[in-house]
């Protein structure tokens, strides 16, 4: 299981704002699975356009917490989203060439 809590269930979609819920929330935990001294690691996550693309998507976010309502794990899936946004952007900034 996810530090979210997240099982990828993806049970919480549709999105209002059509948002990868699942993918956007385990990001963290993505990150913790590289090693941080190997760069095609860092480089793989840097160059995926289609992770850029969800977690840009995931500004959208409109606090309608119907993903909240549906979800069998009870994620408090706006919070997780500003977590991970979060930590998305600081990996970025510190790793951007
Ligand atoms: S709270 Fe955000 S993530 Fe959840 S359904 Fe609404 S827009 Fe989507
Ligand atoms: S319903 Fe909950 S556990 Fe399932 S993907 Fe959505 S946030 Fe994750």
């Amino acid at each position: 299981m996810s530090n979210s809590g997240c099982i990828k269930c993806d049970q919480c979609l549709p999105c209002a704002a059509d948002i990868h819920i699942s993918k956007v929330i385990t990001f963290i935990d993505e990150l913790k699975k590289i090693d941080i001294n190997d760069k095609s690691q860092i480089d793989k996550i840097l160059s995926d356009s289609e992770l850029s693309k969800e977690m840009k998507n995931a500004e959208n976010c409109r606090r309608c917490y119907k993903c909240n309502r549906l979800c069998p794990n009870k994620i408090d899936v706006p919070l997780e989203i500003t977590f991970n946004l979060s930590a998305y952007k600081k990996f970025i900034k510190e790793n951007r060439p």
